[in-house]
């Protein structure tokens, strides 16, 4: 960093000393005070990994991966190998500012969408420091906040709503995206217990793929009767003519989550004409390939929600701060409140929800500052 020259050099011999020399990936695993229950699966502990990208300037750029073995295939062990070996390797020596340099070395690995979209938003995290600025406003700095919306886990259906409720009072957040997917009357009683309990909230919902055709039928209609405003994922992404009946069938929208986790599957999606508004996570595709989602949707006219692979801190700091970036984004609820189902967490600063609303950090890059202690305590290999 002592080397570092004045703005006034330009953009080039700023950044012409500046190589990424390694990109270091941890796995660790955070308990939970309530583990996330969907029909796709369940996690116990938070096993994620986290990225770090070196820089020969003493900048480090960092980010959170979480995965989701049922919707990428990708492991906790899989995501350490991708980013500590071939993206590492990739991106060894390459000017962190040169982004789309960046964006093309690691699509030269297929699949791995998680590893890819960490070390993508870590290199954004560097970039930002190294420039001074916070990558909310690199990517566009549209807003200072975001209204929030917090995700409901299976539980019975009371507790279901105590959740809800509870997230109401103590933060304000008035926006509740519910997990369904289990028999419709469990679902149903579910989206009743919180319709009955916070008559005002927006409610959608996500099946995660867990109904049969014949149960989304009977669990939509009655849905729809209690104000949800969407369904996401309500069948299997491989049905595809059960979908494009479902979309005919209800005025909700069916949000695309797992059928849209990359710029081309969002391409497909829109093209099989099912899908009415896309879920975008930089859990998946960074910032880059969400920011290339996002402007596809824009051109088509298609609504976007910023959403959450339940993340811990670092991860909803940086889905935050793409989330106000873009006039498309901020005006609406993101799903960033997750990270208050961990019981404990690495970083010395989580993002703070007030009256509803999470602010963006306006430190250097995406704001994340790990707490070493914490780190120490939860990593998994040493
Ligand atoms: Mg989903």
């Amino acid at each position: 960093m002592d080397t570092y020259p004045a703005p006034s050099a330009g953009l080039e011999s700023l950044a012409g000393p500046i190589r990424i020399t390694k990109i270091e990936a941890i796995p660790f695993a955070l308990p939970y005070r309530r583990a996330p229950r969907f029909a796709s699966g369940t996690v116990a502990t938070a096993d994620n990994v986290l990225v770090r990208v070196h820089t020969d300037a003493g900048f480090v750029g960092q980010a959170e991966a979480q995965p989701r073995p049922y919707t990428y295939g990708e492991t906790q062990a899989s995501i350490v190998a991708a980013v500590s070996g071939q993206l590492s390797d990739a991106l060894t020596g390459v000017n962190p500012l040169r982004l789309e340099r960046v964006a093309e070395r690691c699509a030269a690995l297929e699949g791995n969408y998680v590893a890819r979209g960490a070390v993508d938003l870590a290199v954004w995290d560097v970039v930002g420091q190294i420039l001074g600025c916070a990558c909310h406003l690199l990517l566009g700095g549209y807003a200072e906040d975001v209204a929030v919306t917090h995700m409901v886990s299976f539980a019975e259906p009371a507790a279901m709503a105590e959740d809800a409720v509870e997230v109401y009072e103590r933060l304000g957040v008035k926006t509740f995206k519910v997990k369904v997917g289990r028999a419709p009357a469990v679902d149903l009683a579910a989206l009743r217990a919180i319709r009955e309990a916070l008559p005002d909230a927006e409610l959608y919902v996500d099946a995660n793929r867990g109904w049969s055709y014949e149960d989304a039928v009977r669990a939509g209609d009655e849905l729809a009767e209690l104000g949800v405003r969407a369904v996401e994922e309500p069948i299997s992404v491989e049905d595809r003519a059960g979908r494009r009946r479902l979309a005919g069938r209800w005025t909700m929208p069916l949000v695309g989550d797992e059928s849209c986790i990359s710029l081309a599957h969002v391409d497909r999606a829109l093209e099989e004409g099912a899908v009415g508004v896309v879920s975008v996570k930089t859990a998946r595709t960074g910032f880059t390939e969400s920011r290339r989602i996002l402007d596809l949707c824009l051109a088509r006219k298609v609504a976007v929600i910023v959403g959450s692979q339940y993340e811990g801190a670092i991860g909803a700091t940086a889905t935050l701060a793409f989330a106000a970036a873009f006039a498309a984004t901020a005006g609406q609820p993101a799903e960033i409140a997750n990270f208050l189902d961990l019981a404990d967490d690495v970083v010395i600063a989580p993002p703070e929800i007030r009256d509803g609303r999470a602010a963006v950090s306006a430190a250097p890059g995406v704001g994340i500052e790990v707490d070493e202690e914490r780190l120490a305590r939860y990593r998994v290999d040493r």
